[in-house]
């Protein structure tokens, strides 16, 4: 199902099934209150079409994409292009979060290749309202590697702020990634809770807006730290993001940032997250 809304009529929504399953009244009560915002969108809202941005990003060889008419398929093996460290950091068996240095032990890097296999909107739309991200994955950037949320798996710490360094061995690494560790289903799943400056660093330019380094599962392009001129991009919304134009999209497009500063990742999608594209978190396996 490639989207839950039927374009807007004259500028009010109706979703699908809406009027199919319940009373008629009930259902105008309803459209009024879930609808409203609905007139802001219809009003503002070109139909943008990321192919040419999504083609011009450099993408990794291991990440496949072919392109339909109104969506493409995204495949990777989930494995950064890029060099990591061989030893990490890892919470001992039974830490969902490491408080104290006790909590970890050195180990090799988990990282284990992934099927992922996604099938994006080429003509994304925002929603009235954000959707919350999950734990999982909520994007994939150029090197073929997950984007998470800025949480780690108790949902609230976040992790660029709580990262543990041990005799140069760290819990997060250089390029803002690690893999989810042995004790997780999926194990080795690497991601990324922030800037990846190993993938940022070498194509942004100086006073330039950062270039498209991957893309959210609601098919807004995710960019570096770098707003428009070079400067930090802001105001950005609660999920990270804002409208302007960017190299990529002469137009303009909404698009999320990675930030130095916190949130540092995306805590929301303020597009339609088709429904094959709805994550199931790493789980502790008991
Ligand atoms: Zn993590
Ligand atoms: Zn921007």
């Amino acid at each position: 199902m490639p989207t839950q809304y039927i374009p807007c009529v004259k500028n009010k929504a109706i979703e699908e099934n809406m009027n199919s399953n319940i009373p008629k009244l009930l259902a105008v009560a309803i459209s009024a209150v879930i609808f409203a915002p609905c007139a802001v969108f219809a009003e503002t809202a070109p139909v943008i079409d990321t192919t040419a941005g999504i083609k011009s990003a450099q993408w990794g060889k291991n990440v496949t994409i072919t392109f339909g008419t109104d969506t493409f398929a995204l495949f990777s093996d989930g494995i950064p292009n890029h060099p990591r460290p061989t030893r990490y950091l890892l919470p001992k068996p039974g830490v969902v979060v490491p408080e104290l240095a006790a909590d970890l032990f050195v180990g090799d890097d988990p990282t284990m290749p992934q099927n992922y296999a996604f099938t994006l909107p080429l003509h994304p739309r925002k929603k009235a309202a954000a959707t919350p991200t999950g734990l999982g994955p909520i994007g994939i950037l150029v090197s073929g590697a997950a984007l998470f949320n800025p949480y780690e798996a108790d949902d609230h710490t976040i992790a660029l702020q709580h990262n543990f360094t041990f005799d140069g061995v760290s819990f997060v690494d250089a390029c803002n990634g690690h893999a989810t560790p042995a004790g997780f289903i999926p194990v080795g799943t690497y991601h990324y809770h922030g800037v990846p400056h190993c993938i940022t660093d070498p194509i942004d330019k100086p006073r330039e807006h950062s270039k498209i380094i991957g893309v959210a599962l609601d098919g807004f392009p995710i960019y570096g730290p770098h707003g428009k001129d070079g400067l930090n991009p802001a105001p950005l919304d609660e999920c990270n993001g804002h409208t302007e134009q960017t190299g990529e999209f002469a137009q303009g497009i909404y698009h999320y940032h990675l930030t130095e500063g916190s949130p540092y990742s995306i805590r929301c999608l303020m597009g339609e997250v088709p429904a094959s594209n709805i994550q199931h978190p790493p789980v502790i396996k008991n």
